[in-house]
């Protein structure tokens, strides 16, 4: 998998069936940054995967994901990680998503990710995408980046108040890595 985000790999990695082991870039040998100047979560997740692919001519598929808010036009969508400045942290990127909307009623927002899966050397593309809102104040510890802020419709809950088996049932990542598993004929760990 073309990434370095731990949080990603260990989300996905628990939705593989056992007999799927998941090799993130480091555990392939492949240090280089990967420049992600798409527009679009399509277009950083073919950038990332074609870069790999080039590198190792293996299958392989690589995620983009990032929160999208109404009232806000849409951002930080692709600037998710350095929505509050290169190199910073998620909480001053969670930080500055409350601020944005403190004096604002409409919250509504969306996680997005996409896969692009390079197999036999054609590209496909895999999209999911949770419904929510964003909170008033940073709840639980689990997950990653906003998950502490984010709530999916239909529930009371940050996703960082969620085990990851509950955030991969009904996540945008979840959602996506379904559709893949099923593409490739696997079937998902239920554990
Ligand atoms: P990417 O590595 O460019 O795809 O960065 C995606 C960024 O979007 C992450 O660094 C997080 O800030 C945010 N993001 C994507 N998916 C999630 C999620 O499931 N929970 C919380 N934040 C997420």
């Amino acid at each position: 998998m073309a990434s370095a985000n731990e949080h990603k790999i260990q989300e996905i990695r628990s939705q593989l069936p056992t007999e799927i082991s998941l090799i993130s870039m480091s555990e392939a040998g492949f240090y280089d940054e990967i420049e992600e100047n798409g527009e679009t979560f399509q277009q950083n997740a073919l950038i990332k995967a074609r870069a790999i692919h080039v590198q190792t001519l293996q299958n392989c598929f690589a995620e983009d994901s990032g929160l999208e808010i109404d009232s806000l036009n849409g951002e930080p969508g692709v600037r998710s990680a350095r929505y509050s400045a290169d190199h910073k942290s998620s909480l001053d990127n969670l930080q500055l998503v409350l601020y944005k909307l403190s004096n604002q009623k409409n919250r509504k927002a969306r996680f997005k990710t996409v896969i692009a899966l390079i197999y036999n050397s054609k590209e496909y593309v895999f999209e999911g995408v949770a419904e929510g809102e964003i909170a008033y104040s940073i709840t639980g510890i689990s997950g990653f980046g906003y998950d502490p802020i984010f709530i999916p419709e239909m529930s009371n809950q940050t996703f960082a108040q969620m085990t990851t088996a509950e955030k991969n049932q009904i996540s945008h990542r979840g959602k996506a890595v379904k559709q893949l598993l099923n593409f490739l004929n696997l079937q998902q760990n239920s554990a």
